[in-house]
């Protein structure tokens, strides 16, 4: 069925871009860098001078390509909502509070996202270098206290990292993020989960909203009891691959929008569900990336988690004095 193919060619699309998004937010640059040096060496043979330069400025260096996509991204899915699904709601008198609750998650979300790109994720320096080794203990496992950082001459603090994409070593390192072109950190760490959870929602209540319009619809159309005539000529009920087939003619764009938003939904609670859990057992994503695997003798390492509400604070109230942690 043509529409079928339609439907799963434009799902597979959405998956594979969708999978690049996690993969670039999630994985340590250290994993990144191999799979980028790998693209670098095929790319080479086969891309024109010029392109491989855009490339390399896009994956490598520190730039804003990622941010405006994002929010063209976001601009594409609520001018789709405000010009054509706002006003079939508004004209079916559904519930206001529910129907703009979209728009009170994504000022939320964009708040937040403008904090995760312009806060200092905790950028070690000559000045601050001592106060945050002091801040936690050396575990002689991931983090030794002679390791210095070789491109900025500095006493590299337990769970720093250095970030070859900013250049610069940053306290509680997680992971860089090409989606907000920052670094997430111990002290931005906070607005990077809440910007996750509220982009989450925002995705959530747009394909909330959108499933009960296009519910609405079949129930006021009484399409379930309508019937059609079959090659054979036979007269049958109408099934949910035809009610759907017919949706997608009749409203193409929304019923891709909601088909784009349940595929995020699904892999920004998964991602944000790994964030929360990461949150709650105090482990940054590079530290668990580097564990991960490594088979450690039991009380080995005792990690630096202080219990589920300690953890919690942590993140929301940063450490950044000059007392001893653990
Ligand atoms: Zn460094
Ligand atoms: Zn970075």
């Amino acid at each position: 069925m043509d529409f079928l193919w339609l439907f799963i060619t434009y799902v597979t699309f959405l998956v594979v871009c969708i999978f690049a998004f996690c993969f670039l937010s999630e994985r340590s640059r250290n994993g990144l860098d191999r799979v980028l040096h790998r693209a670098d060496t095929v790319l080479s043979l086969v891309l024109p001078t010029w392109l491989q330069r855009r490339y390399k400025s896009s994956f490598q260096t520190r730039n804003g390509a990622f941010v405006i996509l994002h929010l063209i991204l976001d601009i594409l899915v609520f001018a789709e909502y405000s010009w054509e699904v706002l006003g079939y709601c508004l004209e079916l008198e559904m519930n206001w509070p529910f129907i703009f609750l979209p728009y009170a998650c994504i000022s939320v979300n964009l708040y937040f996202f403008y904090r995760c790109c312009a806060a200092d994720p905790g950028i070690v320096n000559r000045k601050n270098e001592a106060s945050y080794v002091q801040l936690y203990e050396y575990d002689s496992i991931l983090f030794h206290p002679e390791n210095q950082c070789p491109t900025c001459q500095l006493t590299k603090p337990a769970r720093s990292k250095h970030c070859s994409v900013c250049g610069c070593c940053v306290h509680r390192f997680d992971h860089h993020c090409v989606w907000v072109n920052n670094c997430i950190g111990g002290l931005n760490m906070r607005y990077f989960l809440i910007y996750l959870i509220s982009l989450t929602l925002t995705a959530l209540s747009l394909a909330a909203v959108i499933t009960a319009f296009l519910l609405k619809v079949v129930l006021l159309s009484h399409m379930m009891s309508a019937t059609f005539i079959d090659p054979d000529g036979l007269e049958q009920l109408v099934n949910m691959v035809f009610i759907i087939q017919h949706l997608f003619m009749t409203f193409p764009r929304i019923v891709f929008t909601l088909g784009f938003l349940c595929v995020l939904v699904l892999l920004l609670g998964v991602y944000s569900a790994f964030m929360l859990y990461l949150g709650l057992t105090n482990q940054t994503t590079n530290e668990w990336h580097k564990l991960k695997g490594r088979s450690l003798a039991a009380g080995s390492r005792k990690g630096y988690s202080k219990g589920i509400l300690g953890n919690i604070l942590e993140i929301f109230q940063p450490r950044t004095c000059h007392k001893k942690d653990r």
